[in-house]
């Protein structure tokens, strides 16, 4: 595996790679674990070189949010991503990425980036389009994995591909999870003990919604009351946002008659969790 810290070095990598090659991109923040490689070992299998991104960026992070706090381990990422398969390890800083002078932002506008997290945090997903547009233009890759536990960042990155008729394919890997449920996330090392059983309540509040949909309950309010009041009987959670919107649009709906997305956002100390589930 080469490791590439600069740009100079990154091209000079994939100048290296034959024409006809595909690529597959992993972009990440790092502190890898197995939802992370579970992306890589889908990249390897389906590319010829993949290219993994490991950047903590800083746009993506509102003043007062853990960036400095975010939890990093390169040596031990640089292993991981290697075992996974991985042909080049990008791992720029910040000025690497974002120069002096630099000034140019990509924003996909409206409810897609508004609702959910964007709520919680609105310049957020502006952060989240500039580098992914940066590490696209750098690495030209054929095909660029994501995971579904991320579900809004996906959708906003699947418009921004199309409206700006980019040609790379995203590829959405499933939530992988703890053998009890809760979803595989780089901030879990921030809880202690009783918030990481508490933590729990995500997947399970979701479990149990969908469970009911598939009984025949199709009112969001219903079952959007049924996920809050489950997570209120954890006494350490507090629930940033309980949402179940149209699948593809984020739009809001009242009644579930296309594929719909249930997602969660709760705060447990220092810890910001997130989960969904789709309701199809
Ligand atoms: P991050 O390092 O948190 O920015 O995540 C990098 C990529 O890994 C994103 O596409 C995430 O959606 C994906 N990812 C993070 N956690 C998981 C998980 N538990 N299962 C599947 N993919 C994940």
């Amino acid at each position: 595996m080469k490791i590439a810290k600069t740009i100079t070095e990154l091209k000079d990598f994939l100048g290296s790679v034959a024409r006809d090659k595909t690529i597959g991109f992993v972009p990440t923040m790092g502190y890898l674990h197995e939802g992370h490689l579970s992306l890589i070992k889908d990249a390897h299998a389906h590319n010829d070189v993949i290219i993994v991104s490991i950047f903590v960026n800083p746009t993506q992070f509102a003043p007062g949010e853990d960036l400095d706090a975010y939890p990093r381990d390169f040596d031990r990422d640089a292993q991981l991503a290697e075992s996974a398969g991985t042909d080049i390890l990008f791992f720029p800083n910040a000025v690497e990425i974002y120069p002096n002078g630099s000034s140019t932002f990509v924003e996909v506008e409206g409810s897609i980036t508004g609702k959910l997290c964007g709520q919680s945090r609105p310049t957020h997903f502006k952060g989240v389009t500039t580098v992914v547009n940066i590490l696209f233009n750098l690495i030209n890759p054929n095909n660029a994995y994501f995971g579904q536990k991320d579900a809004q960042q996906v959708a906003v990155i699947k418009k921004m591909v199309r409206d700006l008729h980019m040609t790379v394919t995203i590829v959405v890997c499933p939530i992988v999870r703890e053998a009890d449920g809760l979803a595989l996330s780089s901030r879990n090392v921030f809880l202690n003990p009783e918030e990481r059983s508490q933590a729990l309540v995500l997947s399970q509040s979701l479990a149990e919604a969908k469970a009911r949909y598939n009984l025949g309950e199709t009112k969001v309010k219903i079952l959007k009351e049924q996920i809050i009041n489950l997570i209120n009987t954890m006494p350490l959670a507090a629930i940033d946002y309980v949402d179940i919107l149209d699948f593809e649009t984020l739009e809001d709906i009242e009644t579930i008659t296309s594929p719909a997305l249930a997602a969660v956002a709760v705060r447990f100390g220092n810890a910001r969790l997130i989960d969904n589930i789709i309701l199809d």
